[in-house]
């Protein structure tokens, strides 16, 4: 299997349950909901990306031959004192490594998380949930799109762009995860999605308010 990967990156988690904890990021190329270019945005079944996922030319971005090609590069994102921590021994000592895209589903397969595995790291995936997944997941957040179906009805966390048409939070709050959060749709109406997400959570308190950190802190 060859890997396509638009870019590598050692930074915090800045959403979800697991916001603030260190992670090497493996951003996968593609998605199944649009293409990524512009021109088909309109049309797209997902149409509010704010991600660049198209090709292989970010930082640490390629096309990896084999698992153990693209395990390797992440290792090699973990600074020294990140990497005393990867001890396989030990669960709660592993570093993370978070799978993300793009949808991460069309190319992370079984191979690949035991490879991770085998380099000490938890595995993380944050997919739109229409793909089925690899067995050996650690950490699974879906973050549905309103008109593509859920392949993925549990989990650890669901993280729900909020607000989107066409999405009944009222059906996937009765879905077996574990965290189910909203978080704020970006862009011109932020302050008014972020305050509509605010006042959701208030009436609905099993819902949670994720606030997307990284953005705010300045780092990838
Ligand atoms: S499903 Fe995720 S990666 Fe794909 S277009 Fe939508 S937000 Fe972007």
């Amino acid at each position: 299997m060859v890997y396509a990967v638009k870019e590598l990156f050692y930074s915090l988690q800045g959403e979800g349950a697991q916001a603030g904890r260190a992670a090497v990021f493996c951003r996968f190329s593609g998605c199944n909901l649009w293409s990524g270019r512009e021109e088909d945005r309109v049309g797209a079944v997902c149409s509010f990306c704010d991600t660049d996922f198209v090709g292989v030319d970010g930082p640490g971005g390629g096309r990896y031959a084999s698992a153990a090609e693209l395990v390797r590069a992440m290792v090699d994102l973990c600074p020294e004192r990140a990497m005393a921590d990867l001890c396989p021994e030990r669960a709660e000592s592993r570093g993370l490594a978070v799978c993300t895209g793009g949808e991460p589903l069309l190319q992370l397969d079984a191979p690949l998380v035991d490879a991770l595995h085998r380099s000490g790291f938890q595995v993380a995936v944050e997919t739109n949930g229409t793909r089925p997944l690899p067995p050996g997941l650690d950490w699974v957040c879906v973050s549905p799109k309103a008109g593509a179906g859920l392949a993925v009805t549990s989990g650890d966390e669901l993280k729900v762009v909020f607000p989107q048409d066409g999405i009944d939070l009222e059906a996937l709050s009765g879905l077996a995860f574990r965290h189910h959060f909203l978080q704020p749709m970006a862009g011109r109406d932020e302050d008014a999605h972020t305050a509509a997400a605010v006042r959701y959570c208030l009436d609905h308190p099993r819902w949670r308010l994720s606030l997307q950190q990284h953005r705010k802190l300045g780092i990838p």
